[in-house]
């Protein structure tokens, strides 16, 4: 009877597994009715053989629907939750039994429990859909007394049936009205989910991306410094890091200009981003200064990375730049020791980065000490 379709997801076997709990709430709400049915039958109102259809109808139409979901048949569908076909069916046992009852007037009762399906398309149908279902709804029910007239007339009492087909009609009318607003309000409150979702992406995008690179930020590269730093200290590997700083570039946006400049910046980030493995990190750490997170990676595993991403840089070429024109970038690396801060292993990463420059720009060092610890003087970088 009651059929909710499933949200957005796009994964099937979730929604098919939702499907199938839904439709053990359908078949727990045909239970419950079948107890009203057991009551009539207590009184007299209906043979206990006919009341027992009722039981067989529920438990068949239901086997089918989750053998069709259980197979996956119902994908093939327009609407794979088979929503209206769930409503127009659950209306067929009650015909069923209202042919069977003594008392007319007792119809009543059964037209009503017919109805409650309907609210259930609240959560799936469209106002036109509404529409469509109390038109199914008035047919059946025309067939009914059809059947009645032809069969059993003693059962009709022409006022009484004239003021039933009256209620039912205007029940309906209000079922689909209201129906048909809650289910648009829904709709609309899923597109502004949908909007704020949208959103909610954009800000976090805005609070972790750098604008003009597109790269990590400062706040976001220092936030995944310091979750590796923590993992590590969960479960101890080695992780490096190294400040990347593009040489003389002063005198660049001096020559070409910011715009060449920030085209520069672009280029440079694009290319590093395709050249890292998806476990490292890296962001603009600030100006023309990038910060790279190695994972998993110890002191000479950082270098090699850094030389390979130094001859990537050499070989950049920029749009409305003369031809020949290259830049090239330096870099300071250090592993981190363990339990070290890692305000600690960027200040011995910018320190190696500091010598590279003063040793002629274009190169790597790294930060040799073994532990700060036991060292005496000043740390030993190497080239
Ligand atoms: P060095 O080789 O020693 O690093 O020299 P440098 O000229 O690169 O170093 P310096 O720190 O003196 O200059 C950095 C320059 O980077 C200054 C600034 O104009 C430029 N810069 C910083 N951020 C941006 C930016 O977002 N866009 C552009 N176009 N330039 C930037
Ligand atoms: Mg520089
Ligand atoms: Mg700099």
């Amino acid at each position: 009877m009651e059929h909710i379709p499933p949200g957005n997801g796009n994964d099937k076997d979730a929604d098919q597994a939702l499907r199938k709990r839904r439709l053990g709430m359908s078949f727990i709400t045909y239970l419950a009715t079948f107890l009203i049915v057991l009551m009539f039958a207590y009184q007299g109102l209906l043979p206990l053989s006919i009341a027992s259809h009722f039981l067989i109808f529920s438990v068949v139409v239901n086997g089918l629907i989750w053998m069709a979901i259980h197979r996956n048949l119902n994908l093939r569908l327009r609407d794979p939750s088979m929503t209206m076909l769930q409503i127009t069916l659950s209306q067929w046992p009650a015909l069923w039994l209202m042919f069977f009852l003594e008392a007319g007037q007792a119809r009543a009762i059964f037209l009503l429990i017919s109805v409650v399906p309907l609210l259930y398309g609240i959560l799936a149908l469209k106002v036109r859909d509404f529409i469509w279902v109390s038109l199914i709804f008035l047919a059946q029910y025309g067939v009914l007394l059809l059947a009645l007239w032809l069969l059993r007339p003693q059962v009709l009492v022409a006022s009484l049936e004239l003021v039933q087909l009256f209620v039912f009609i205007m029940v309906l009318a209000e079922v689909a009205l209201i129906g048909g607003f809650i289910s648009s309000l829904r709709a609309k409150v899923r597109q502004r989910n949908h909007e704020l979702k949208q959103a909610m992406e954009r800000i976090q995008e805005l609070v972790n991306i750098d604008e003009l690179t597109g790269v990590f930020n400062r706040r976001r590269i220092v936030q995944a410094l310091s979750d590796e730093s923590n993992r590590c200290r969960r479960s101890p590997g080695p992780f490096s890091l190294g400040i990347l700083d593009v040489d003389h570039f002063k005198e660049v946006n001096d020559t070409y200009g910011h715009q060449a400049g920030d085209e520069i910046l672009r280029v440079l980030a694009r290319a590093m981003m395709l050249d890292m493995r998806a476990i490292d990190s890296f962001g603009r750490y600030g100006g023309e200064e990038f910060l790279l997170v190695l994972p998993q990676t110890a002191l000479d595993g950082a270098r090699i990375k850094s030389e390979r991403l130094c001859d990537t840089v050499r070989e950049l070429r920029f749009n409305g730049l003369p031809e020949d024109f290259r830049i090239t970038v330096s870099i300071g690396v250090a592993e981190a020791f363990p339990g070290e801060h890692t305000d600690a292993t960027l200040d011995r990463a910018d320190r190696a980065l500091y010598t590279a420059k003063e040793n002629g720009r274009n190169q790597v060092v790294c930060c040799t000490a073994i532990d700060p610890a036991q060292q005496a003087g000043p740390t030993a970088y190497e080239d």
